[in-house]
């Protein structure tokens, strides 16, 4: 049975929570099924892991495909803390999720809502759908606490 989109945004947070334990930017990821269970989790670990691609969008589609024996991810959401960059859209829309949902706006390198809509574009052959703003304010909490932290 699943759960509110809210309760597993929480569950993105609580990795996000976990990245800026290890002193990375507090950005979580979790992928849930069409049963509703979660079946990837990922944050950002560029710096632990020394990998420029390990944002954890990409993390929790890894750890997906492996769980669930599957390159594609056909019927899953995704709940990601923070909007999108170039790379994780595009690992998004290659592994076919159905679902996004992103907390805060990225200014600088957002391509759903803030430098462009990258998603929306017609040359991909996969439509994503989008819902932004999901407990917005939690994530931009967390960033806003890691960077004043680090001055
Ligand atoms: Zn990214």
């Amino acid at each position: 049975m699943p759960h509110k989109p809210e309760y597993y945004m929480h569950r993105a947070l609580e990795l996000a929570a976990q990245a800026a334990a290890l002193g990375e930017v507090p950005v979580g990821a979790v992928i849930v099924n069409a049963e509703g269970e979660i079946v990837g989790r990922g944050f950002n670990q560029c710096i632990s892991q020394q990998d420029a691609t390990a944002h954890a969008e990409v993390q929790a589609i890894r750890d997906a495909c492996q769980n669930t024996h599957n390159y594609r991810l056909n019927q899953c959401t995704l709940y990601v803390t923070l909007e999108p960059c170039t790379m994780c859209i595009g690992a998004i829309l290659n592994a076919r999720i159905k679902t996004l949902y992103y907390g805060a706006k990225e200014p600088r390198t957002g391509v759903i809502a803030s430098v462009c809509n990258l998603p929306a574009q017609p040359w991909f052959n996969h439509r994503l759908e989008v819902k932004g703003g999901l407990l917005q304010a939690a994530a931009k909490k967390l960033l806003e606490n890691f960077f004043q932290a680090r001055r």
